[in-house]
């Protein structure tokens, strides 16, 4: 941004990986929200390499549309990286955050701004009357956000909302492993006191299909025991991180606990069924640790170009 350019009050971030029949209608969306507020802003849509006509339809929005800034990623690095692109690229003093699939009501977005006080850094969408299946999404992630509040300390009933409004400094820097969006905005290392929830709407997908199924309700139990540290050490302390992590040796005790365990050492069944727990247990801690090192040395995205 140029000196002479008036400073930007928000920036609307969308990751959109194969989103072709949602891009124009939500940008139309996005556009009179937008427009409605009255403040400089920028749309950001973070393509995360698409295979169909996703970013054949942004460029087309681009051409008429000089708010539009399009972030096309080198592959299809996975949601939470597209995210961390997103945030990388916007210049707003506040940052928006919603899906590309039109599930997500911009119609909302004013009301989470609106709640965004100076006692706050973070205003979370909180989807009222869920438009999915019970059985087989809303009751895996009710469940699964019981347990994420109590291992980050972070009280969101809803951490899979994609509508959230953070300040621009907690986002800034974020680099997220592959699923750690589901974890938002507690692996940011927010102060609990500092989040708030917003009732949003929740509507049917636009077009296309969910990219995700019941698997990820295993990614969560994987990754839970981590997030204790993740959000409060890891961040902070990057050495001790690395130390917990990148170390081979902590892996091989817990594979070495792992096959005492399955044998039956120590004597026993139940001494057995807790080594064998604790060496799970240690196992996740030790891959999402590491996983989260390597995101912070490495970077999670590689962009192609943005325009
Ligand atoms: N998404 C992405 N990269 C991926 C998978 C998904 O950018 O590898 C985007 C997707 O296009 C959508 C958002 O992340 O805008 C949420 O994905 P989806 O709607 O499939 O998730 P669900 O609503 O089922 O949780
Ligand atoms: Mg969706």
């Amino acid at each position: 941004m140029s000196e002479t350019e008036p400073p930007l009050a928000l920036s609307i971030v969308v990751p959109v990986y194969n989103e072709e029949g949602n891009v124009e209608p939500l940008h139309g969306e996005l556009t009179r929200v937008a427009r409605a507020l009255g403040r400089p802003y920028e749309l950001v849509f973070v393509n995360d390499g698409s295979r169909d006509g996703t970013l054949a339809r942004l460029s087309a929005l681009r051409a008429r549309d000089e708010h539009l800034r399009i972030v096309d990623l080198d592959g299809n690095f996975g949601e939470a990286a597209a995210l961390s692109a997103g945030f990388a690229h916007a210049r707003g003093a506040l940052v928006v955050t919603l899906d590309g699939d039109g599930q997500n009501d911009p119609a909302d977005i004013p009301r989470l701004l609106a709640r965004l006080g100076p006692e706050l850094d973070v205003v979370s969408g909180r989807r009222r009357e869920r438009q999915e299946a019970f059985l087989s999404r809303v009751l895996p992630s009710r469940i699964a956000n019981w347990l994420i509040a109590r291992a980050t300390g972070v009280p969101v009933h809803d951490t899979g909302c994609g509508l959230k409004v953070y300040r621009r400094a907690v986002v800034t820097g974020a680099r997220l492993p592959r699923g750690m969006n589901r974890f938002l905005p507690a692996v940011l290392g927010v102060r609990p006191g500092r989040v708030a929830e917003e009732w949003v709407s929740d509507r049917r997908r636009g077009s296309g299909r969910s990219h995700y199924g019941l698997s990820r309700t295993f990614a969560v139990l994987r990754d839970l025991p981590a997030l204790p540290i993740l959000v409060r050490l890891a961040r902070r302390r990057p050495a001790f991180g690395r130390a917990l992590g990148g170390a081979p040796v902590a892996q091989v005790a817990v594979l070495l606990a792992l096959i005492l365990g399955s044998l039956g050492w120590p004597a026993g069944r139940v001494p057995a069924l807790a080594a064998l727990l604790a060496a799970a247990v240690g196992w996740a801690i030790a891959h999402d640790v590491g996983r989260w090192v390597r995101a912070q040395e490495r970077g999670v995205f590689r962009v192609r170009r943005t325009f």
